[in-house]
């Protein structure tokens, strides 16, 4: 088994992570591993990095797929006897255009974003190691759609006490308000992404509490960030950071020195916490 540390960063063949491998090969002391739901754009992806003079690995990894996100797993098992950095990146958005109907926007959105990055946590946050550090991408969009969100919604997406399961049950009542065009009546924003990422947000702040509460000897920190607006297929090219830049607060936090105690459990942009 190797000793070395290791980070992964999920959906880094293109985007804001692949530009989080770009940065951690130059600044990380061990392997980064570029993972992609689709091998040969992923080795297409290391080979650009390859032609910069880094040296990412790949691991093929779908969020949305139960058995490849284990094989992940059991090769960072068996292989490094665990993870040292995790940044959940990979994501979707549906365009502002796109005329696919909101409910079934709702269901693959929240499919991939929350659940599919749930389920990597799931998986993955136990093989943590210790003073590991995770990073949940999400975004300032989850803000403004708690804003958009019911008081009673607001208030349970706010809770310091709300559980995981909860927020799942929350999450799948969205789907199937979308389903029954009651979601507006229900308290909800209309934004399918928006509510993806409360998920996102939400569960870093449980998370993290989780961690807090069982592992606190193991100094791993947990959080939430937005990267910013960045052009990339995403956001399109009117938007205002680079994929470098975008990539600056998801590195910070993956490289967040050993000694650090925070943030933890936090919302940041511009490597700044956010109130929630
Ligand atoms: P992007 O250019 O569209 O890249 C998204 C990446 O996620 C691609 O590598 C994509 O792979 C991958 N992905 C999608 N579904 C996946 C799945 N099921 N399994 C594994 N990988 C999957 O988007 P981006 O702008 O870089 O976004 C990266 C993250 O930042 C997302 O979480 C996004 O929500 C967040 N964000 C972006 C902005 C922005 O302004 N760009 C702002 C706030 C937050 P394929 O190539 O196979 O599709």
């Amino acid at each position: 088994m190797s000793s070395v540390p290791v980070a992964v960063v999920t959906g880094s063949n293109k985007g804001i992570g692949f530009a989080i491998v770009r940065a951690l090969c130059k600044q990380f002391q061990g392997d980064v591993y570029l993972t992609a739901r689709d091998p040969s754009r992923g080795q297409e992806a290391v080979a650009k990095l390859q032609e910069e003079g880094l040296h990412p690995l790949f691991h093929q990894l779908d969020i949305d797929d139960l058995q490849s996100i284990r094989a992940l797993r059991d090769f960072l098992k068996e292989k490094y006897g665990g993870l040292n950095v995790l940044v959940n990146n990979a994501g979707i958005a549906f365009k502002v255009r796109d005329t696919t109907p909101f409910a079934t926007q709702a269901e693959v959105t929240l499919k991939t974003n929350f659940f599919g990055t749930r389920n990597v946590c799931t998986e993955l946050l136990p093989i943590m190691k210790p003073y590991g550090r995770v990073v949940n991408v999400s975004s300032m969009a989850s803000s403004s759609a708690l804003g958009g969100c019911s008081r009673e919604l607001q208030q349970k997406f706010r809770s310091d006490t709300i559980t995981e399961d909860e927020l799942v049950e929350l999450m799948t009542k969205f789907v199937e308000d979308t389903k029954k065009s009651v979601h507006e009546k229900e308290g909800w924003p209309n934004t399918a992404y928006g509510v993806s990422k409360i998920g996102v947000t939400v569960l870093s702040r449980i998370q993290a509490r989780m961690l807090n509460e069982k592992r606190k000897g193991d100094h791993i920190l947990l959080n939430a960030c937005c990267p910013g607006w960045v052009r990339t297929d995403m956001a399109g090219p009117q938007a205002t950071k680079s994929p470098d830049e975008g990539a600056e607060t998801p590195v910070y936090l993956a490289l967040l020195p050993s000694d650090a105690d925070g943030p933890h459990g936090q919302f940041l942009s511009n490597k700044t916490i956010r109130s929630w």
